[in-house]
């Protein structure tokens, strides 16, 4: 009996409205072990990279670890992969909640979704049960009407993960919503969802996890629950949330602003924590099992109708519609956020687009003819959220800019593509690569583009801080304006770190290694909870497997190294600021990375050579022989 995980991957062919199990045993198990490997290995078998991110041959892969649900603070995010409709390359995108463990509770350790339904549907799961079930009652409903509906329909304590009206309508960065206030944000898993008509996965499940050392799991998590009560990054996120970071961010200058012009903001305090909790701020939210309880819950009447239920703005929401846009206003910040996720969007790509369309409306490009009469500028909080609206719907210029910056300024034509701010096609995280360049080149080297969750960020490994990587290696302090070959070093080091987080589903704001986790804790948690007498060794060495095929998939996908580049503004000087001046310079850039490439045993067109495929026991791709 397995300890840990089930064992069973539930397969669901939505065009031939079949269901079925798979058991790939363990040694599958301990070879890809969750997030990037299990979606890196289905993708690779599954899907012929030439076909339609948005046609039936697209295939989903919905994958918790083997150690999600376990009972330690951060132990519960669950990833969602397929080729990407915003990128064209591999997807995979991570949300925390409740859905992961509950997904494991019900038997399932992923569910893997193919084909097309011929009319809306959703995917009832129910300890150990499948079926799948009509759901054109559901069709254009936000995620809250959704997530009522179900739990009428199946049971109060459905946990629900699905789509809105964004993904229904292919926006192609339309993200899923897990109770709300969780999200796949990322890579438009929502549009793949909507191309296959599937509303939404309800899950339920009260099974039990079975461990190999539950004593040990016990004493581990009691440990974690001291340690994040007392560890500094994990006492302010319980006070205030991820929008704790702003402040910090625009005083170190690198806040994107305007579209990326500048790195401060005029109108930083108005967005800050502190305003931010004096205004709006109704309660703290939490996943399944953690005492750090980040989430913020918003409320208001005026000016912006807030619900308490519909989540409060994260750091990355405020970059989004406020910086970004130059919108000085938490409040409509916060509505910006809860509509984005009713309809299904993901506000880091929304906010891009917006801060896109603004810019180009300030440049001449586009004019108020586009946007039904109403002039559009940075500054204009109305604007913004009436933007929102039309994505999703795609009306209008809505249907434009449902295409992501990218696709837009390729629509738009007369010289957009200068503000069209995006790396492979996905518009970045709000955090400037000039003031952090190993998270630069972490951005540029991801293989879902722009990714803040796909790589480490500098300032935690400044001074005393690189000590979090002493086990793998790596000594010297990082200092975050520095550019060159130990900045290679750190991103290779630090992302094989930071990638535990996506292989094993684990919050990057608690239980990882350069949290309140450390190494061997946590290589201890992974032995009581599967079994395995395992070791940092082979949990890194499944992380950078998973990289690979990852890289493969890319490669497969028609990339190269041009795409491998940082986003356009960084290459300008920063206009004012701590950070005035500091600009990346284009061929640096490109020799760091070929560095990069070396490092990691792939050749000067980034491909994994047949020694590196080797080593990883990656024998069965074609690419190999
Ligand atoms: S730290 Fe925040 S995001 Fe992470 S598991 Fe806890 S509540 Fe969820």
């Amino acid at each position: 009996m397995p300890f840990g995980y089930n064992g069973k991957i539930l397969y669901v062919d939505l065009t031939n409205r079949t269901i079925e199990v798979k058991e790939p045993g363990e040694k599958w198990y301990r070879t890809y072990m969750g997030g990037t490997g299990i979606i890196g290995e289905t993708l690779l078998k599954e899907i012929n990279p030439d076909i339609d991110p948005l046609g039936p041959e697209n295939v989903m892969v919905f994958t918790c670890s083997v150690v999600t649900g376990a009972p330690i603070s951060g132990f519960n995010r669950f990833s969602v992969g397929a080729k990407s409709p915003l990128t064209g390359g591999f997807a995979e995108s991570e949300a925390a909640g409740y859905f992961g463990p509950e997904l494991k509770f019900a038997g399932f350790d992923a569910v893997i979704i193919k084909g097309a339904a011929d009319a809306p549907v959703y995917l009832w799961i129910n300890d150990g049960k499948a079926e799948i079930r009509d759901a054109s009652a559901l069709w254009g409903k936000d995620n809250a009407e959704t997530l009522t509906a179900l739990e009428e329909a199946t049971d109060k304590k459905v946990r629900v993960c699905g789509i809105g009206p964004a993904g229904e309508n292919l926006v192609s960065y339309a993200g899923l919503q897990n109770d709300i206030e969780h999200f796949n944000g990322r890579t438009g898993m929502g549009a793949v969802m909507g191309s296959k008509k599937l509303k939404a996965i309800a899950v339920r499940g009260t099974g039990k996890l079975e461990f190999a050392d539950p004593e040990k799991v016990k004493e581990i998590a009691k440990w974690h629950r001291e340690k994040v009560k007392v560890h500094p990054p994990n006492v302010g996120l319980t006070k205030y949330g991820t929008p704790g970071l702003t402040e910090g961010v625009n005083a170190g200058g690198f806040l994107p602003t305007r579209n990326w012009k500048e790195g401060q903001f005029e109108g930083w305090k108005t967005l800050a924590a502190e305003h931010y909790h004096e205004t709006i701020f109704a309660g703290r939210g939490t996943c399944w099992m953690c005492s750090v309880a980040c989430k913020r819950r918003v409320q208001a009447e005026t000016p912006y109708k807030l619900d308490k239920h519909h989540g409060g703005p994260e750091f990355e929401s405020i970059g989004a519609l406020g910086s970004m846009c130059a919108v000085a206003d938490i409040a409509a910040v916060a509505k910006g956020h809860q509509l984005c996720n009713l309809l299904g969007l993901d506000v880091v790509s929304t906010g891009g687009v917006v801060a896109f369309a603004m810019e180009c409306f300030e440049n001449g490009i586009l004019t108020a003819e586009d946007f039904e009469g109403r002039s559009i500028g940075f500054g204009d909080a109305d604007g913004m959220l009436w933007l929102i609206e039309k994505i999703a719907a795609r009306e209008g210029i809505g249907d434009t800019l449902a295409l992501g910056v990218k696709g837009a300024a390729e629509k738009i034509g007369k010289g957009s593509e200068k503000y069209a701010m995006h790396i492979k096609g996905q518009e970045p995280a709000f955090h400037d690569g000039r003031g952090k360049s190993g998270m630069a080149l972490g951005f540029a080297l991801s293989p879902t583009g722009a990714d803040h969750i796909e790589t480490p960020h500098d300032h935690a490994f400044m001074g005393e801080g690189v000590s979090k990587l002493f086990p793998l290696g790596l000594l010297d302090p990082v200092e975050p304006l520095k550019t060159d070959a130990a900045k290679v070093r750190f991103f290779y080091i630090g992302q094989k770190a930071w990638g535990i987080n996506n292989l094993l589903g684990l919050c990057n704001f608690c239980s990882v290694p350069i949290h309140a986790m450390t190494f061997p804790r946590l290589v201890e948690a992974v032995a009581a909870i599967t079994g395995w007498d395992t070791s940092l060794f082979e949990i890194v060495t499944a992380v950078e497997r998973g990289n690979v095929m990852a890289r493969v998939f890319n490669n497969r996908c028609g990339f190269t190294p041009a795409d491998d580049k940082l986003v356009e503004r960084w290459y300008e000087k920063m206009p004012a600021g701590p950070l005035e001046g500091v600009a990346f310079d284009r061929e640096m850039i490109a020799d760091l990375i070929q560095l990069y490439y070396e490092m990691s045993g792939w050749d000067t067109e980034g491909r994994p050579t047949k020694g590196k495929l080797a080593e990883l026991g990656l024998y069965w791709l074609p690419e190999a022989e």
